[in-house]
């Protein structure tokens, strides 16, 4: 399957091959010539699987096709609404060089930096429109933007957007914007709020799959490191330790523990940097560029500031708190393994956290190979038997206050029971292989 015999047309193909782009991904193969006619999508798609093309060419050939003679104001003709505002500024990045010959103009709205140079922006007029719900909100309230023209709208993570709370804002954008237009949503899982949502907002849908429902890239290896909690930040430095140089992206569960491991990591002469939503937005920002350019070798990061996170073929993922809801695992991993190439989704799980682990496994319907580690077997046992917590593992089931950090206080992890329930595959403690891969 080649670009060509999808329909694009010849500024896009010369993009593409000015990136280096041989050959569509699945989605794009599926998702591009519905697109390209002017249908409804419904996909299924996760970071990593190039998505953002998908959803990206076809608008930008549509929008291109009629934009007449370009002499006057433009108008915005192309939304598109992201969680976060790193995935923003990354879709608009990817439309911008997608459509650099096709002379198309795009910018990005998002909270966390000042309106005014947004409202110049949006006053100079733009094509497409790349923004977060809240802030495009407040541009609609101010009236400094006007949607009336909007002929394709597109919703990427989805169910990101919904487990952040931002349901009502995206019914009121979509007050906003014609009745008449194209909408392409896109979502890494199909909860039964996507569907209401898709039900509700687009009309006759193409339904299209980057894979198999709620599967994680097969190329990922994933592997548990059973733990105490107290034990962990040993068990990292000693997981890192087996290649200082790879770049890994950490997941910590709150702001606060994500701060704390990288004075850890540092302290013991990590090139370490953390991004969260307390960052502000050149931190986190500098933080992103300093790990894709390999001064930061270590990324610690929480779920949502992690969200659209792009990094090529990152191998390597550390899970240091397993996520609440089942699904996260599956949008952590995503960012590893990509490109045929194998990633390492390493966990360490704690007895706590035994129910998260049988969730995501229920969810990933298989088991995930246990290994302990020699000098960090756990003194407390990871409870995999008796039922499943209740309910299937829902984002919107996720709790409304975060735990306390773990860590503290500390356990007596040198007394504990003689047995010491090791995990039913009978492995061995086994040193990890990741480092020498
Ligand atoms: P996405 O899933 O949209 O975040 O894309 C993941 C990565 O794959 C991005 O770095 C894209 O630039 C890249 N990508 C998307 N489509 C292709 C393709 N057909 N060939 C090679 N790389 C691609």
């Amino acid at each position: 399957m080649s670009f060509e015999s999808l329909g694009l047309s010849s500024p896009l193909l010369r993009a593409l091959s000015d990136l280096s782009y041989t050959q569509p991904t699945p989605i794009q193969t599926q998702a591009i010539p519905h697109a390209l006619l002017g249908t409804d999508i419904l996909a299924g798609a996760q970071t990593g699987t190039g998505k953002t093309a998908a959803f990206a060419l076809p608008m930008l050939q549509r929008l291109a096709a009629n934009a007449g003679d370009r002499s006057g104001i433009r108008r915005v003709r192309g939304l598109v609404l992201t969680p976060t505002r790193e995935l923003a500024a990354q879709v608009q990045e990817s439309i911008r060089e997608y459509g650099r010959h096709l002379g198309l103009r795009s910018t990005t709205v998002f909270g966390g930096v000042g309106m005014q140079p947004q409202v110049e922006a949006l006053r100079r007029g733009v094509d497409i429109l790349v923004a977060t719900p809240g802030r495009l909100l407040d541009h609609l309230g101010q009236r400094t933007l006007d949607l009336s023209n909007v002929e394709i709208l597109v919703l990427d993570e989805a169910d990101r957007m919904l487990d952040m709370g931002f349901l009502p804002a995206i019914r009121r954008v979509l007050s906003a914007v014609p009745r008449a237009r194209q909408t392409l949503l896109f979502s890494a899982t199909f909860a039964d709020e996507i569907k209401a949502l898709a039900q509700q907002f687009l009309r006759n849908p193409v339904e299209v799959q980057a894979e198999a429902k709620n599967s994680a890239a097969h190329t990922v290896e994933h592997r548990v490191h059973p733990v105490d909690a107290s034990r962990k930040r040993d068990l990292l430095l000693h997981v890192l330790a087996q290649d200082s140089r790879r770049q890994t992206l950490v997941f910590s569960r709150t702001k606060h523990g994500a701060d704390k491991l990288v004075q850890i990591l540092e302290s013991a002469g990590h090139k370490a940097a953390a991004i969260h939503g307390n960052k502000s937005q050149g931190a986190r920002t500098r933080a992103l560029a300093d790990f894709k350019s390999g001064r930061v070798v270590t990324l610690v990061a929480t779920d949502i500031a992690a969200r659209g996170i792009d990094i090529e073929q990152l191998p390597a993922v550390i899970n240091f708190d397993l996520p609440m809801v089942a699904e996260d695992y599956v949008h952590r991993i995503g960012r590893t393994g990509r490109n045929g190439s194998t990633g390492f989704a390493i966990s360490l799980v704690s007895q706590e956290e035994s129910g998260q682990l049988r969730d995501i496994q229920k969810l990933l319907q298989r088991e995930i190979p246990r290994h302990e580690i020699e000098g960090f077997v756990p003194t407390l046992p990871l409870k995999m038997t008796g039922p499943a917590p209740k309910g299937p593992a829902r984002g919107n089931q996720r709790p409304p206050q975060p735990r306390p950090p773990r860590g503290a206080p500390p356990r007596n992890t040198t007394h504990g029971h003689a047995s010491r329930g090791r995990a039913p595959a009978g492995k061995p403690a086994a040193r990890p292989r990741f480092g020498q891969g």
